[in-house]
C-alpha cells in the first residue's frame, strides 16, 4: 500500500487525549511471565452465563483442561493455566468491586500440557467445524467486553453480515498490548481473521489500526493480502477503536439507535481475539493467557507481558519491577473506558488488557461543580448525544427523560467528562441510568 495515497478514516466527534502515555510500554516486547504457584481463575468472566465447574478440590489437573464448561450458548469454556491441584472455589475480589468465585490451582511447578485439540485445516474445513472450535477453546472478546465469540460469529439468519472488522486501533490512552501483539504476532492476527471470515462467509475484512502505529500498519500490510485482509488506516481519535466508531469510520455505515453492529452488516473483534482463533484452529490451543500492558508512571519498568489468565494483578506488577512510588489508583483497562480498583488482588481474565498505575496527582478526584453549559461534552460526543442535558435530567431521577434522549446509546466512552471543565461525574450519571433503565424494563 502507499503509504502517500492511504485514506485517514475517522468518526464524527470524539477527543483527543493529551500525553496518552503510550510510549512508556510501546517498546517493550512481549515478555513470558514466570510461572507461579498459585492461579485463581475467575468463573464469571465471559459475558452472559457463567460457565459450570467440572473440577473439585483435590483434582490434578493438566495445563489446558477444561475446569468449567460452558452453560448454554451464552458462556464460554475455562480451561486450567498450568498443571497443578485444583484446592477450591474461592472468593476473589471482582473487577467490578464485588467479590466473585474463582477456581484456585495452586501449582506443581510441571507446568505439563494435558490433551490439546488436533489443528484443522481451516481453508478446507467447514465454517461450523471451525465455529465448534472456537466455542471448544473458549473464546471471548479480549478487547473488553469478554462477549463468547462463537455467539459473535453465530449471527440471526436474518441480519445479512457482509464486513467483519477487527479492531487494532488500541485508542485508550497507555494501552499497547495490541500494538505489540500485531508487531509480533503479524501472522496469527491475520489468520485468526481469515478464520473468521470464513465462518461468517464474509470476504470484506478489515484489521483497523490508527495512524500512529505506522509499524503495525506496515508489518501488517506486507501480508495482509495472502489472508484475503485489508487494512484500514484510522486518524487518531478517541474513541476510535469503539465498535459503532469503527463501523462509521471503516464502511460510512451508521449503526442505528438501540441497535447492534449486525444491524449495519457488520461484526466487530479485537486483534487479540484474532490471534486466539488461529491458536484455538491451527495449533489447537485453549484461550488461557493473553498479552497485557503493565504501565502507568509510578511503574519501575512499564511493558507488556503475556500473562496467564489467573494471575493476580499484584504479580504482575512484580514482574514489572514493582512501583517507584505509592500508586494513587489502580485501574483495570485504560483510564478513559478502564475500572478503577479497590483491591491489588483482583486476577487478570480474558478481557484484561491493561494494568494501569496512575500516581496520586493523577488520581485526585475533582470536586465537581454546576454546569457552565460551555457545550464541549456536546462536541465530543462520538454518539451525538447531549451529556449536560442528560446528567440533569438524571440527576432529577427523570430516567424517562434521559431514556427518550437516547441515553442507552452512550457508550460510556468518558469522552465527555474528560473535557468538562466544572469535572461533573458523567459517565457515573449516565451508567447509573442505563442500569436503572435496564432494571424497570425487566
Ligand atoms: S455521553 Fe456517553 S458516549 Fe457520549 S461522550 Fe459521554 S460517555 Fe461517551
Ligand atoms: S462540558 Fe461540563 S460544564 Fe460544559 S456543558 Fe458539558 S456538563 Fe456542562
Amino acid at each position: 500500500m502507499n503509504k502517500s495515497s492511504r485514506e485517514v478514516l475517522t468518526f464524527e466527534g470524539g477527543i483527543h487525549p493529551s500525553g496518552d502515555g503510550k510510549t512508556l510500554s510501546s517498546g517493550s516486547p512481549i515478555a513470558v511471565a514466570p510461572l507461579l504457584s498459585k492461579y485463581q481463575v475467575v468463573i464469571s468472566e465471559n459475558a452472559g452465563k457463567p460457565p459450570k465447574p467440572v473440577v473439585k478440590a483435590g483434582d490434578l489437573v493438566k495445563k489446558y483442561q477444561l475446569i468449567a464448561a460452558a452453560d448454554g450458548f451464552v458462556s464460554a469454556n475455562l480451561h486450567a493455566p498450568t498443571s497443578g491441584k485444583v484446592t477450591g472455589i474461592v472468593e476473589v475480589p471482582g473487577s467490578m468491586g464485588i467479590p466473585v468465585p474463582a477456581i484456585e490451582i495452586e501449582a506443581d511447578g510441571q507446568d505439563e500440557a494435558g490433551e490439546t485439540f488436533p489443528p484443522i485445516d481451516w481453508r478446507n474445513a467447514a465454517p461450523a467445524d471451525l465455529l465448534a472450535r472456537i466455542a471448544a477453546a473458549g473464546l471471548v472478546g479480549m478487547g473488553g467486553a469478554a462477549f463468547p465469540t462463537h455467539v459473535k460469529l453465530s449471527p440471526p439468519p436474518e441480519k445479512k453480515i457482509d464486513t467483519l472488522i477487527f479492531n487494532g486501533a488500541e485508542c485508550e490512552p497507555y494501552l499497547t498490548a495490541d500494538h505489540r501483539l500485531m508487531l509480533e504476532a503479524p501472522e496469527q492476527v491475520l489468520e485468526g481473521a481469515a478464520i473468521s471470515g470464513r465462518i461468517l462467509g464474509v470476504s470484506n475484512i478489515y484489521v483497523g489500526i490508527e495512524e500512529n502505529k505506522a509499524d503495525a500498519i506496515e508489518i501488517l500490510g506486507r501480508r495482509a493480502s495472502e489472508y484475503g485482509v485489508k487494512i484500514a488506516v484510522l486518524k487518531v481519535q478517541y474513541p476510535q477503536g469503539s465498535e459503532k466508531q469503527l463501523i462509521n469510520a471503516i464502511t460510512g455505515r451508521k449503526v442505528p439507535a438501540g441497535g447492534l453492529p449486525m444491524d449495519a452488516g457488520c461484526v466487530v473483534q479485537n486483534v487479540g481475539t484474532a490471534a486466539a482463533t488461529a491458536d484455538a484452529v491451527v495449533r489447537g490451543l485453549p484461550l488461557v493467557e493473553r498479552v497485557v500492558t503493565v504501565t502507568g508512571e509510578v511503574v519501575k519498568k512499564p511493558g507488556n507481558w503475556k500473562l496467564r489468565i489467573g494471575t493476580p494483578v499484584i504479580r504482575a506488577i512484580e514482574f514489572a519491577g514493582g512501583v517507584t512510588e505509592e500508586p494513587g489508583k489502580l485501574i483495570l483497562g485504560g483510564p478513559m473506558m478502564g475500572f478503577a480498583q479497590k483491591s491489588f488482588d483482583v486476577p487478570v481474565c480474558k478481557n484484561t488488557s491493561g494494568i494501569l498505575l496512575l500516581p496520586v496527582s493523577e488520581a485526585l478526584n475533582y470536586d465537581p461543580v454546576g454546569c457552565i453549559r460551555c457545550g464541549r461534552c456536546v462536541q465530543g460526543c462520538p454518539m451525538h448525544l447531549t451529556p449536560c442535558l442528560l446528567a440533569s435530567a438524571i440527576e432529577g431521577e427523570r430516567f424517562d427523560l434521559a431514556a427518550q434522549n437516547h441515553v442507552m446509546d452512550c457508550l460510556e466512552c468518558g469522552s465527555c467528562a474528560y473535557v468538562c471543565p466544572a469535572h461533573r461525574p458523567l459517565v457515573q450519571h449516565m451508567r447509573r441510568a442505563k442500569a436503572e433503565i435496564r432494571k424497570r424494563k425487566k
